[in-house]
């Protein structure tokens, strides 16, 4: 069957309206909307910087490398903390105060849930948050306001006052392990999620992308809203190919018209 994008909003907002363990599932596709480009895109920062220069063991062995991931995160912290939330985390916002969000798995790192009014408990973040700083040795974490203001100050690979561990902002580099608790606890959400609804994912990130797997396994609805196609839209029972603020919106507001 062939249904217009307003048909499939309809079904989305149908299927929310009986339910109350609703998961959204973000990727950066979400924040574009709030001037924060994503990496891959034309023009986007991996091609300033190279990724491969990255892996968490070149971190880890090479201050020069340090020096310059810290460049590279100087970039996207002023990206970060100029970026307002856009309709997207909005709605997110509106699914909760309605009772229906169970919670928000995120890929992202900018913090714009929060910013947008969930609760810390409400999002997962399972590439970290780039507001922190972790110590690698001890785990001591830091605001990154603060770090940030020493790096650009001259100290431009900082270690940590209590241990003299290398400090990194709290986001997954690629080769590093993801974070034990936020990633099991995302599985078990996915897999108990009545409707599962991934909004900006590539899905090509993993383990993350599994999440609209354990979703369906677990008997969830899943719609896949992402500009362009998916490994998974196969496995999803409605595709939606538009932006995220505006289809977001809709969504919740066909369901707000039906409450009212
Ligand atoms: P990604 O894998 O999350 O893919 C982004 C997807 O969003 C793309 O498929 C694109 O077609 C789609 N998209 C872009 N704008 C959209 C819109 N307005 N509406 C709907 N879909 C839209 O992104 P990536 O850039 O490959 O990032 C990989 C990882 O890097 C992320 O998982 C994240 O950890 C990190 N990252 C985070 C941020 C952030 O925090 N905002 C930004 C860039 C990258």
């Amino acid at each position: 069957m062939n249904y217009s994008d307003e048909e499939k909003m309809e079904l989305v907002a149908q299927w929310i309206r009986d339910k109350r363990r609703i998961v959204v599932f973000t990727g950066a596709g979400v924040s574009t909307e709030s001037g924060i480009p994503d990496f891959r895109s034309p023009g986007g920062i991996w091609e300033r910087f190279d990724p491969n220069e990255f892996l968490f063991d070149n971190f880890l062995a090479s201050e020069k490398i340090r020096v310059k991931y810290w460049k590279f995160h100087t970039e996207i912290y002023y990206t970060i903390i100029k970026a307002e939330p856009n309709p997207a985390h909005e709605a997110c916002v509106k699914l909760d105060r309605m009772g229906k969000l169970d919670c928000v798995i995120t890929q992202n790192i900018d913090n714009l849930h929060q910013k947008a009014g969930l609760s810390k408990e409400k999002v997962i973040e399972l590439h970290g948050n780039a507001l922190r700083v972790t110590c690698l040795s001890c785990g001591k974490e830091y605001d990154r306001a603060a770090i940030q203001a020493r790096v650009e100050s001259g100290d431009e690979a900082p270690v940590c006052d209590d241990c003299q561990g290398l400090l990194k902002p709290a986001t997954i580099a690629f080769g590093q392990q993801m974070p034990f608790r936020e990633t099991r606890e995302a599985e078990k959400r996915s897999e108990n999620a009545e409707v599962f609804l991934t909004v900006g994912s590539s899905l090509l990130v993993y383990p993350a992308a599994s999440m609209p797997v354990f979703a369906k396994q677990g008997g969830a609805r899943l719609a896949i809203v992402n500009l362009t196609a998916t490994p998974y839209d196969h496995e999803a029972d409605i595709c939606i190919r538009e932006k995220a603020g505006s289809v977001m919106n809709k969504i919740v507001s066909l369901l707000s018209d039906q409450k009212g």
